[in-house]
């Protein structure tokens, strides 16, 4: 007889919790988390649904690792410390190759930052899941993004773009590679989530955000929280070697419009300079400023001799047509991730 919905569970999914935050781990109605005296408890959740955010040919172990990376990242815009996740899981059937797999690379970043999975459920259906992911700050020094003012500095972590570049080698529209490729297909499929540089950066960094749908897209959030604008230096936005080779359209909308990246963007005073470097340095992250905030509603993205761009891109919008691409390129044996996991909470 193949196993049943709660053997699975207590096959795949079911570890003693190492997290003193978590009162209960999985096995009763209710998980119980207990945050530190004078933390506040951060909560997002994300949704990826096959087809849409990932395609079936996604290895199960990236999958597991980018449904858990995409709710880290959102807790490290916020400069939260992971503590525990929760997990809704539906699947046509009880795959149990899948299910080894999905948990090995769940796992393995859940015990890279600490993090107990605390409850769930499963059940038949087309493949989705859902994570719901709960950390602590102390209270009020969360960062927000209504906080940048004109005058901060723009800064963004890592690299942006290689994760557009993979969805555009699997569109067919570049060929890159073996090398670049896999380092692409890393980018987009095992994003790494900045969460030592989002605790850094608490009482330094004036507003923050994770980028998911592209940095035009997500730089916009922040302006209209913020009620601010922004310049943006193009020529700055920092982009790995694969990308550089590129040509410069395509490197442009990969940058600005790209989504799936993952980094953090934020704003700091010109007078935090020094600090944000040192925040940088402690959490091992390489940062790049990439603009200023200024007065006024507008976005000017400009060319280094300082010249306004047009704008041509949106961030990446669910409810759009288009999307993914109906699968990977013949040729490639790689599969595209997920253009754009969370929709903006
Ligand atoms: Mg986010």
């Amino acid at each position: 007889m193949p196993p049943g919905e709660f053997e699975l569970i207590a096959r795949y999914f079911t570890r003693a919790p190492r997290r003193s935050a978590v009162a209960l781990g999985v096995g009763d109605d209710c998980a119980l988390l207990a945050p530190a005296p004078g933390m506040e408890l951060a909560v997002t959740t994300d949704l990826l649904i096959e087809g849409r955010h990932f395609l079936a040919s996604v290895p199960p172990e990236r999958l597991g690792h980018k449904a858990l990376a995409v709710n880290l990242s959102d807790l490290a815009a916020c400069g939260a410390e992971p503590l525990a996740f929760t997990l809704a899981l539906a699947m046509p059937a009880a795959d149990e190759r899948f299910l080894a797999g999905f948990a090995q690379g769940l796992f393995a970043l859940a015990e890279a930052h600490g993090v107990d999975l605390v409850g769930g459920d499963t059940t038949a259906g087309p493949l989705a899941l859902a994570i719901t992911a709960f950390g602590q700050v102390p209270a009020g020094a969360a960062l927000r993004r209504s906080g940048a003012r004109a005058g901060d500095e723009l800064w963004v972590s890592g690299t942006l773009g290689d994760a557009r570049l993979a969805l555009e080698l699997f569109r067919g529209r570049v060929a890159l590679g073996a090398e670049e490729l896999e380092a692409v297909r890393r980018a987009m499929e095992c994003p790494v989530p900045r969460v030592a540089l989002g605790i850094a950066l608490r009482g330094v960094a004036s507003a923050a955000i994770d980028l998911s749908d592209g940095l035009v897209g997500d730089l916009g959030h922040i302006l209209r929280r913020s009620g601010v604008g922004a310049r943006v230096e193009r020529d700055v936005l920092p982009r790995s070697a694969a990308l550089a080779r590129q040509d410069e359209a395509l490197q442009h909308e990969c940058l600005l419009a790209g989504g799936d990246d993952y980094e953090l963007l934020f704003t700091a005073p010109a007078a935090r300079h020094d600090a944000v470097r040192a925040a940088a340095r402690a959490a091992g992250v390489a940062v790049t400023r990439i603009g200023r905030i200024e007065a006024g509603t507008q976005l000017r993205i400009v060319d280094a001799q300082g010249a306004a761009v047009a704008l041509r891109w949106q961030g990446f919008d669910h409810f759009a047509p288009a999307g993914l691409p109906a699968g990977p390129a013949a040729a490639s044996p790689a599969a595209p991730g997920n253009t754009g996991a969370d929709a903006g909470r």
